[in-house]
């Protein structure tokens, strides 16, 4: 295959993202366990957040009017937090504390710091302007207006603010039920001997944790012999459980590589090489209605194709709305001197280069080194066809914003 048949990656990602089918199914769950999950529905505000006029301070409720130099204010009242505010006398000062609703008649809240106090009332060492120190009654959250809209992932921010809602219950998508099957036949399990062959599988384990990260539901996790008549079978009973099938190895175009051949001829595929380094082939179709990502084998490959056009197929079919981050611009701390066709994904991490901040890249990239993943913080991109010198603007994503 000559390299003009390699598919930019944009395109790969736009494919995948056409062919997503958004989960329909629905639950509820307590606000408590909704961390991760993505918003089934829009929240609109049901009543105005704050629900009343509060101090924004400790101090003495007030109305601006009543104020001058010097002048005296008898306590008439005193209000805490949680308590019904009641009404200023005018002419009186009305002790009150940050959370305070603000009790009728009153304008102003003098802080504490800015007060004398006296057996017989207050002196105020400050001008105090109508407003001041008071948060407004739906500063937050207006009633009616839209919180919240469908397909947000919930962060602890948005766990809090359907809480100020007073919403107890969340209405969420189900989880993406994903099935992983890695292929080959010199896998072994951790904890096994290993004979001459054979290798350990560190694929599956990348994969559950990365899915675990994504919010995904593993069904089900299984290692398939280089055979056509299992690779087969458990496509097809795999395909009944899972939402999303991910494999991995087996997609090149060797005859031990039965999930290109099974999805051609019991499914479909569409195979391509990708305009990506590293993870050259990527294969995509499907078994019944089940979406099938086909990873290749290398570890590398494997975490760096997940996070880079993995992620967007698996929030589209989350029903997420947002689907790709933008990364960070920061000066490489590194050099690639040969221009490549293929856009580089280098496992890289922030460090302090002479002039601040720079991005550094780990000195071994091959797509069988793991270890090279765990020292990276995240992935820098060299764009098809540049070379970077040092100081030069690369894109940098953390692992963290690829997998939020
Ligand atoms: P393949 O695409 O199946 O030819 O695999 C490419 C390379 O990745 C080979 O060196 C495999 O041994 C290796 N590989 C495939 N699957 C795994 C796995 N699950 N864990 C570790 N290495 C793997
Ligand atoms: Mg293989």
């Amino acid at each position: 295959m000559a390299n003009s048949d390699l598919m930019p990656v944009d395109d790969a990602i736009d494919h995948l993202l056409r062919q997503a089918r958004p989960i329909t199914g629905t639950e509820s769950v307590a606000l408590t366990n909704s961390l991760d999950r993505v918003l089934a529905r829009d929240y609109t505000v049901p009543a105005d957040v704050p629900p009343a006029d509060n101090s924004a301070v400790d101090g003495y409720a007030v109305r601006a009017g009543d104020l001058s130099s010097d002048a005296m204010l008898p306590v008439s009242g005193r209000v805490a937090a949680g308590e019904a505010p009641g009404s200023l006398q005018p002419g009186t000062a009305v002790r009150i504390f940050t959370g305070s609703e603000i009790p009728a008649g009153a304008d102003s809240v003098v802080m504490q710091e800015r007060v004398s106090v006296a057996d017989d009332g207050i002196t105020i060492d400050a001008l105090v302007s109508e407003g001041q120190n008071i948060r407004r009654r739906g500063q937050d959250l207006a009633r009616g207006e839209l919180a919240l809209a469908k397909g947000t992932k919930i962060r602890p921010q948005e766990m809090g603010l359907l809480g100020s809602m007073g919403v107890a219950e969340v209405e969420v998508y189900n989880r993406l039920k994903v099935a992983i099957l890695t292929t080959g036949d010199e896998l072994v399990d951790p904890g096994q001997p290993l004979a001459p062959g054979q290798i350990y599988n560190s694929n599956r384990y990348t994969l559950q944790g990365l899915l675990a990260k994504a919010g995904c539901e593993v069904v089900l996790c299984e290692t398939l012999a280089d055979t056509r008549d299992e690779t087969r079978s458990t496509f097809k009973r795999t395909a009944v459980e899972a939402d999303l099938i991910i494999t991995s190895g087996g997609v090149s175009v060797g005859e031990e590589d039965h999930v290109r051949a099974v999805l051609e001829e019991d499914g479909n595929l569409s195979l391509w090489r990708m305009a990506m380094k590293p993870g050259k082939p990527l294969a995509f179709g499907s078994i019944g209605d089940t979406p099938v990502l086909g990873l290749p084998g290398n570890p590398a490959s494997v975490l760096v194709t997940f996070l880079v056009v993995g992620m967007p197929l698996i929030r589209a079919c989350q029903g997420r709305t947002a689907i790709s981050g933008h990364g960070e611009q920061m000066p490489a701390g590194f050099s690639i001197e040969t221009p490549s066709v293929r856009r580089e994904y280098v496992r890289a991490r922030k460090g302090i280069g002479d002039n601040g901040p720079v991005v550094n890249a780990s000195p071994n990239q091959s797509s069988g080194v793991l270890s090279a993943a765990c020292w990276a913080e995240g992935l820098a991109v060299v764009p098809e066809n540049t070379t970077i010198g040092i100081g030069d603007t690369v894109t940098y994503f953390s692992f963290a914003e690829l997998l939020e």
